[in-house]
């Protein structure tokens, strides 16, 4: 009957004109439409399947869906969805939870073969497993001990057991089983499979985006943060284990999210951390590779560079690795360094462009920044007069000349997306634009870089103390 009166509901809004209407609203505001779906089955194998037909999309309303999208969607990755911004057609991003094997034998070719891209979110820890979600067993037993239930009786089972601790609710399910004499090799189901990695790592090949749906499909509100952190972690890594570049995407199971919870998703087990040339940060960085850091985590970019020869004494790098590299176990691949030696340097820009976003997600949201203040008030290279300070849509920009060389920088939007700002400001030349700084002159390029998620360390000499002043500290 409720099916019957969703499909009356459509109808109306097609026969209507309504849905036009709607459609045209959402591509108007520059909404991005995500459809998250979860399987795709034939009629057949969703007669017998023990997943809650809530989740499933028959094949030929499949088809019938990525024709309809191929017409009339734009659909873009799920990193490169931009809302706010109004197009001709409606935008929308394409998602598959949990993994089931499915995603391969179902999706898979007709979204390649219609060019659209998609993200599935898997559960690195059961991957490859016959029926490897509790209401899917849950529902087996139920249809073993009770042949004749009806589905809305199976779902307010299902419903009451999401409720229970996950040891309580398995332990639930296990007694049910032993009531029926139920063995446990004998859940297996070739429907109600997870993908194989080797099924992941072909699609991966061909484009598809994978993210983490944590390891095991835990309900992130119901278990305690450490665990949490460690299940973000584990299944980050197992992902990344498999497959080529960074796990930058994660799903709630069942959509519970706490706001706790989404700030462990953003930590994700990484800290990345832009660094700016001058000899300041070199004596910085060399006291910092003394340190108890955990470095296998850390990775550094740069926040700009000269265009010269590599290991020239004019590149940042070239002290960036003598300061760290030497001191301290961080791995050399953990430095990213800004690709100056590449001729066409607009490309060279749009190179680390890409690779800030492979190491710090897309957008890039670097968790430091490190950031230092000339005598004429540029920070990074945005210099006075340069148009690079008006770059709002690139993350990465090449500069005209400044001081004999042209450079690569980053660029406001990356920096102020940045988790937080460090500046460090030393010498006695520093002085009026320190105070400039302080009072957020945006009239000097330094002055343009927010201020709510900075901090600022300055000497005495910068800061216009003199000696003996007091022990008062500048921050
Ligand atoms: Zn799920």
């Amino acid at each position: 009957m409720r099916r019957f009166l969703h499909y009356c509901w459509a109808l109306f809004l097609a026969g209507s004109g309504n849905l036009w209407w709607a459609k045209r609203n959402l591509r108007q505001q520059g909404a991005v439409v995500v459809l998250m779906l979860h399987r795709v089955l034939s009629a057949k194998s969703a007669n017998v399947t023990n997943s809650s037909l809530d989740m499933v999309v028959l094949r030929e309303t499949f088809r019938a869906l990525v024709d309809y999208l191929r017409r009339h969607c734009e659909v873009v990755r799920l990193g490169d969805a931009r809302p706010g911004l109004a197009g001709s057609r409606l935008m929308s991003v394409l998602t598959f939870d949990d993994g089931w094997s499915d995603n391969y034998s179902e999706v898979f070719a007709p979204l390649k073969a219609a060019n659209l891209p998609f993200t599935i979110f898997i559960c690195p820890a059961v991957m490859s497993s016959e029926m490897p979600f509790w209401p899917e067993r849950a529902t087996w037993v139920l249809r073993k001990a009770e042949p004749n239930l009806e589905p809305s009786q199976i779902n307010s089972v299902i419903e009451a057991l999401k409720g229970l601790w996950p040891a309580a609710r398995d332990q639930h399910i296990a007694r049910l089983a032993q009531a029926f004499h139920l063995e446990d090799d004998s859940f297996r189901s070739e429907i109600d499979r997870t993908l194989p990695w080797v099924e992941v790592t072909e699609m991966q090949a061909a484009g598809v985006q994978f993210g983490s749906h944590t390891c095991r499909h835990s309900i992130v509100t119901s278990i305690p943060m450490s665990e949490l952190r460690r299940d973000l972690k584990d299944s980050k890594v197992a992902i990344e284990g498999n497959l080529l570049g960074e796990c930058v995407a994660f799903s709630y199971p069942n959509g519970n999210w706490s706001q706790e919870a989404r700030q462990a998703v953003a930590a994700r087990g990484r800290f990345v951390m832009a660094v700016s040339g001058g000899h300041t940060p070199w004596v910085m960085l060399r006291a910092l590779a003394d340190e108890d850091v955990p470095w296998a985590s850390v990775h550094i970019v740069q926040v700009d560079e000269r265009v010269a020869p590599r290991g020239d004494a004019d590149r940042n790098l070239t002290h960036l690795r003598a300061s760290l590299l030497e001191h301290a176990p961080l791995p050399a691949a953990q430095i990213y360094a800004m690709p100056v030696e590449i001729p066409d340097l607009q490309s060279a820009a749009a190179k680390y462009d890409a690779e800030l976003k492979s190491i710090a997600g897309t957008p890039p949201v670097l968790d430091l920044v490190h950031l230092g203040l000339g005598p004429d008030g540029h920070t990074a290279s945005l210099v006075p007069g340069d148009p690079v300070l008006d770059v709002t849509d690139r993350d990465v920009a090449v500069t005209g000349v400044y001081q004999g060389r042209n450079r690569l920088t980053l660029t406001y939007p990356v920096i102020n997306r940045a988790r937080l700002i460090l500046w460090l400001v030393t010498g006695i030349e520093k002085v009026p634009m320190y105070k400039r700084l302080q009072a957020g002159d945006q009239s000097i390029p330094a002055g343009r870089v927010l201020q709510n998620n900075a901090v600022l360390l300055a000497d005495r000499s910068a800061a216009g103390e003199r000696a003996g002043e007091g022990e008062r500290e500048t921050a």
